[in-house]
């Protein structure tokens, strides 16, 4: 494909400095003139946004914390960078809402990531959606600001990524219409999927960090582990599809070649299938509807086994406790999410056993469950609730 003539794309990346930001910029580089970017952000990390602003000479570089907005602002300064620094959470919301701005790449980690998420989709940008707890959190009321603006929503996780790319082109969430039967999202099984329930209880943060497929972000590495990254995906294509819960089917497939698969009424199945690499979901969703160059070795399937099991929720209750937020429905997404990210936070300090993220997110649910979910407000007083009952409970563990 040509890109002379063409209107560059204008882009933010929220979450710039993170593995998935770090693979959409390459993406990104792979493309001169194809895309312009207009904002970078990261919370902590100056050297490595200081590195991405040399070759990719944003407008805007915000760093969350103020401390290292400072930081990076000396540094900008020495070098003599155009670029201006920015910090704080309301400029992250003012780069990914900027005119602009027509292309978001939502890839912060975690629910910090749903204000400036929800306020591009309410300012009708393109999203293209890495921070799935965004969607866990505030699925319908995100799904109602991307249909009253004209928004436009692509998925970034590879397994909403697979389906989207399987299911038919003018899919609008009307499953008996397209012939749709079920959505199967795959599994990798993560690195405890051989382990027994006691070696997963007294699993270290090192193994739990160590997936045999994906590099990723520490906290979504502990969510493979624990399956709940499943369980989380299962909300999140509950809202992307409009999926009903018995609609959403996983199965564990260990190699990760097959990213997911949609199910017909005659009986076909859809698989995507790539080597295990983001950049493929990431360029696909960068060039959509055009396919682009990604940087992704070769699919070699010769001699290769593909394998597939069923989750075993007894030693990974983490997935069980997310379908039964899902049917719950209201504020129990939210709670189980904020739930878990305080948990693996505890657990990668090393403050607690492997075994209190799924015991302390049962407890949350148990306490929290069934409140109001209908506004912004709700669901945060539910997620900053969740917090607090979470971390009483695992500092008594
Ligand atoms: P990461 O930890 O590597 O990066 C997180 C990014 O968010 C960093 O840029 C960090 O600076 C920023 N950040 C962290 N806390 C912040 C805060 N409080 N305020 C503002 N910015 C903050 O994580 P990742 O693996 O890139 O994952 C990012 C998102 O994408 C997650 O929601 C994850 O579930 C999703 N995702 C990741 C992968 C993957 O392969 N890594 C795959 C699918 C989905
Ligand atoms: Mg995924």
């Amino acid at each position: 494909m040509t890109t002379v003539g063409m209107k560059p794309r204008v882009l933010t990346v929220l979450g710039a400095t993170g593995t998935i930001g770090v693979n959409t910029l390459d993406v990104v580089a792979r493309h001169p003139g194809r895309f312009e970017v207009f904002a970078l952000t990261g919370a902590t990390q100056v050297e490595r946004m200081l590195g991405q602003c040399r070759i990719h000479h944003p407008r805007f570089a915000v760093m969350s914390e103020p401390a290292a907005a400072a930081a990076l602002r000396a540094r900008v300064a020495e070098e003599g960078l155009t670029v201006e620094v920015l910090e704080g959470a309301a400029a992250l919301i003012e780069v990914a809402t900027a005119p602009e701005v027509d292309t978001l790449m939502a890839a912060i980690v975690g629910a910090a990531g749903l204000p400036a998420t929800l306020a591009a989709a309410q300012a009708g940008k393109r999203i293209l959606l890495a921070n799935k707890e965004t969607l866990v959190v505030s699925g319908q009321l995100f799904m109602d600001a991307i249909a009253a603006s004209g928004a436009e929503l692509l998925p970034i996780d590879s397994e909403h990524n697979a389906i989207f790319q399987a299911l038919p082109r003018d899919f609008n969430g009307d499953f008996l219409q397209a012939g749709v039967k079920a959505l199967w999202l795959t599994a990798s099984g993560g690195p405890f999927r051989t382990l027994s329930a006691a070696a997963i209880a007294a699993a270290t943060p090192a193994q739990a960090v160590a997936h045999p497929n994906w590099v990723m972000g520490k906290k979504i590495s502990v969510d493979s582990a624990s399956l709940m990254n499943k369980g989380l995906e299962v909300i999140e294509a509950r809202w992307l599809f409009n999926a009903r819960p018995e609609q959403i089917k996983v199965v564990v497939h260990p190699q990760s070649i097959v990213h997911s698969m949609v199910e017909y009424a005659d009986g076909s199945v859809i698989a995507q299938m790539g080597t295990p690499d983001m950049r493929t979901p990431i360029a696909y969703a960068l060039g959509f509807p055009e396919r682009i160059e990604a940087g992704v070795s070769a699919l070699d399937l010769m001699g290769r086994q593909l394998t597939f099991e069923a989750p075993d929720t007894a030693r990974f209750p983490c997935l069980q406790l997310a379908f039964d937020a899902l049917a719950a429905g209201g504020n129990a997404a939210a709670v189980l999410n904020a739930a878990n990210e305080v948990a693996v936070a505890r657990f990668l300090d090393g403050a607690v056993a492997f075994s209190a993220i799924a015991a302390s997110i049962a407890h949350t649910l148990d306490t929290l469950a069934g409140g109001a979910a209908d506004t912004l407000d709700d669901l945060l007083e539910a997620d900053r609730q969740a917090r607090s009952v979470a971390a009483t409970y695992l500092e008594a563990r």
